[in-house]
């Protein structure tokens, strides 16, 4: 079977609409390297457009998308640890000045996690292993009061991961020496509204638009 046809003309029209007239930009960046404004953390949802949401072009947003948004805590100890490789990568190689972890609605890697809680258990899946990232999760009286029950979790796998960066000790510095910003954000899927978290980590409110 060979590449679906939609994306090979997609492809033609990126080369023709977007690369043709942006070459410099292109070649500007093939030689002097990435400097993206961010990292972002978001989840594989294919409904979580991320260039799009930040109108951003090419070299902007380093972008790492997993199931559910998730980050496990510093674990120096562990196996092929894809995520936090490329959150080093970010602070440490590239030292982005802020990290961004994308939430969204009707997220189905957190109403995975809600279905376990309830005793629907799915085995010994990669994807019940990488969920149990969120094991514990507590939601927050700020976020429940404010929102519905389905966005209160997703909010609190944010804050889940945000906690989680902090625990890397690069990154702690890094913050603590004001050369790094750590935001929470969640993307509404069907209002387009992107909420964030104040700087103080009490609530979510929505981003000035
Ligand atoms: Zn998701």
């Amino acid at each position: 079977m060979g590449l679906p046809q939609s994306l090979v003309e997609g492809y033609r029209r990126f080369v023709r609409d977007r690369h043709a007239p942006e070459r410099g930009r292109y070649i500007q960046l093939a030689e002097l390297g990435q400097a993206p404004t961010a990292m972002v953390i978001a989840c594989c949802d294919a409904r979580v457009d991320v260039s799009a949401i930040f109108d951003a072009g090419p070299g902007e947003l380093f972008i790492l998308r997993n199931v559910a948004n998730l980050v496990p805590p510093y674990e120096p100890e562990g196996r092929f640890h894809g995520t936090s490789a490329a959150v080093e990568y970010a602070a440490l190689v590239l030292k982005v000045p802020h990290i961004i972890v994308l939430g969204h609605s009707h997220c189905g890697g957190i109403a995975a996690y809600r279905e376990r809680l309830k005793g629907n258990a799915n085995g010994n899946s990669f994807i019940a292993r990488w969920l149990t990232l969120l094991d514990g999760l507590e939601l927050r009286e700020s976020d429940v009061s404010r929102h519905s029950q389905e966005t209160a979790f997703e909010l609190a796998g944010i804050r889940q991961s945000l906690a989680n960066l902090r625990s890397f000790p690069a990154l702690q510095e890094r913050e603590a020496a004001g050369l790094l910003a750590l935001h929470g954000l969640h993307f509404d899927i069907a209002s387009g509204e992107v909420i964030a978290l104040d700087d103080n980590g009490e609530r979510f409110a929505a981003l000035a638009a």
